[in-house]
């Protein structure tokens, strides 16, 4: 039956699907093929009372040890763009890297500086992913097109708020769909170094070798995460396998087979020690999913 809304695939685990590499199952994952496909999906879930959860890439979320025993929906197969002129609309599961590379080959500039974050462009605009504090990707957003009680509606950047790795979306059950941006002309060869600096920046101060989701913590106003933690002496310190990085104190990493609970409790931990050094109640950026 669900075949009818896209590639389906049944009992799989979702280690591949979350960059921490949690080993949690799903009863189905689907790819729709096309948006229709998708809004007819959730039409027929939510008919039959079928619980339905969206990933992107998994790069910023914590799933539960348990199960699902619902749908996963995936949006791999939503990743068209198209160009015309200074205009760039893409559909949100596309890769930012993708999405990045090929409108810099079109010579066009304003959102070269996500092209190293390891998300989709739905959990881009979902949760606000920038790689420096003052860029954004709303500075050249137009509209978002999303699926919202089970219709299609299209949201212009004004009616969208937004702060540090926020956006309004995050209080609404919505499916972001398709973005449309106006950018400006720029230097393909600029954007292209600007990314290898980045690249570099990133392989130089996180430790990519292990699996992890990215900053763990949102840095207070002021100050950094990761100093805090490591000033409070937690670099290296590990539940299991999951283990406060001796690289970048603000990231978690998955030194083989760390559970949802073995994350979570060094999350507690983090937070317990911080408070009782700092008097600074950290903040999660990370999104803990429980079904
Ligand atoms: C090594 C590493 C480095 C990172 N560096 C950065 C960085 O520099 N800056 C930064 O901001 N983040 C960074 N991140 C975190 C992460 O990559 C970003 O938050 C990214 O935007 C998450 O996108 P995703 O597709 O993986 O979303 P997911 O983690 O799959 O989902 C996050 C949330 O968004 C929701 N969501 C996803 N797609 C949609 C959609 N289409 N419609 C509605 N809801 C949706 C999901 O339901 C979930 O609640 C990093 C992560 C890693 C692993």
């Amino acid at each position: 039956m669900l075949n009818k809304y896209g590639e389906v695939l049944e009992n799989v685990s979702l280690e591949n699907y979350n960059t921490y590499g949690l080993k949690t199952k799903t009863k189905y994952l689907i790819k729709p093929y096309t948006i229709n496909d998708l809004q007819n999906l959730v039409i027929y879930l939510d008919e039959e009372k079928i619980p339905y959860y969206l990933l992107g890439k998994g790069s910023n979320v914590i799933l539960p040890d348990t199960d699902f025993k619902g749908v996963i929906i995936n949006l791999d197969n939503l990743n068209n763009i198209t160009i015309n002129n200074n205009i760039v609309t893409a559909e949100c599961g596309i890769l930012l890297s993708k999405l990045v590379k090929t409108v810099i080959e079109h010579k066009l500039k304003g959102l070269e500086t996500l092209g190293t974050i390891p998300g989709t462009l739905g959990g881009a605009l979902y949760g606000n992913a920038s790689f420096y504090p003052d860029k954004s990707i709303y500075d050249y957003l137009e509209e978002v097109l999303v699926l919202k009680n089970k219709k299609l509606v299209t949201i212009p950047r004004k009616d969208i708020q937004i702060s540090h790795r926020y956006s309004s979306f995050k209080e609404e059950k919505v499916i972001l769909l398709k973005a449309t941006f106006k950018l400006e002309e720029g230097s393909a060869k600029e954007m292209q170094e600007e990314i290898k600096l980045m690249q570099e920046k990133r392989l130089k101060t996180q430790p990519l070798e292990y699996k992890n989701a990215g900053s763990v913590f949102k840095n207070p106003e002021g100050l950094s995460a990761g100093k805090l933690i490591d000033e409070a002496g937690l670099k290296g310190y590990n539940i299991n396998d999951a283990e406060v990085s001796l690289k970048h104190a603000n990231f978690i990493v998955n030194k083989g087979n760390a559970t949802s609970k073995d994350i979570k409790e060094l999350i507690k931990y983090i937070q317990k020690k911080v408070l009782e050094k700092e008097h600074i109640k950290l903040e999660l950026e990370q999104i803990i999913i429980d079904w």
